[in-house]
């Protein structure tokens, strides 16, 4: 098992662009928002026991699970998000595991916007914050996804406020400059992470 490095940040804070940074250096990223929608494919067996829970109506005429109902039923009936979550939260966190050990570069990364208020952060040795002020969050991920100020005010109130973050992460980059600048120093970083790894965690 190598060195697993969580990665996490608020939404616009730039997590995408340090994980395809990351990348670029040849570590390999898992990405929980990916494996959220992986487990719930056709024919996986979150996806089956969605259906056996809640009934047929959660599933689209060809067999993929209908999100929109499903997420108009959660926000009517607060405890079938609990029942939901029973059944979600469990097959994603195997299914990280699995993809974290599969894992062969030097570390590996888990990157999470919710690494913190899901406990992701405990598959993690080491954790890392990309940090942006909320104005510049808002900037970046309204240009990105043509949401309104409003919708991303709400997204942000949902998530962990950014100073709790910057208590429980063990190291911090603001990304509040050029990409390059962001790209210097995670480059400092990622030394860092490989004389980690290979002090510790190489036989
Ligand atoms: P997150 O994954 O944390 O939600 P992203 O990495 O997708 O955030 O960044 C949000 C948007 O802002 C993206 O369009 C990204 O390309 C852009 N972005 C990120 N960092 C910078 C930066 N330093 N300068 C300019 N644009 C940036």
């Amino acid at each position: 098992m190598s060195f697993i490095l969580g990665l996490t940040g608020g939404i616009g804070s730039g997590k995408s662009a340090a994980s395809q940074w990351f990348e670029t250096q040849g570590i390999t990223v898992v990405d929980a928002d990916i494996v959220a929608r992986e487990i719930v494919e056709k024919g996986q067996p979150a996806l089956q026991q969605i259906q056996q829970t809640f009934g047929d109506w959660v599933l689209l005429e060809n067999g993929e699970l209908d999100r929109r109902a499903l997420r108009e039923y959660i926000f009517k009936e607060p405890e079938a998000r609990h029942q939901l979550e029973s059944i979600t939260h469990p097959a994603i966190r195997t299914s990280i595991i699995q993809q974290l050990q599969a894992a062969t570069s030097p570390y590996v990364i888990l990157v999470s916007p919710l690494l913190f208020e899901t406990n992701q952060h405990q598959l993690t040795q080491h954790t890392l914050l990309i940090d942006a002020s909320e104005d510049l969050q808002i900037l970046r991920a309204s240009q990105r996804d043509g949401q309104s100020i409003e919708q991303i005010q709400k997204i942000i109130a949902a998530q962990m406020p950014r100073e709790k973050k910057q208590e429980l992460a063990n190291d911090i980059v603001l990304n509040d400059g050029h990409i390059d600048h962001l790209h210097t120093k995670l480059a400092h970083l990622h030394q860092q992470y490989l004389t980690r790894s290979k002090n510790e965690y190489s036989q």
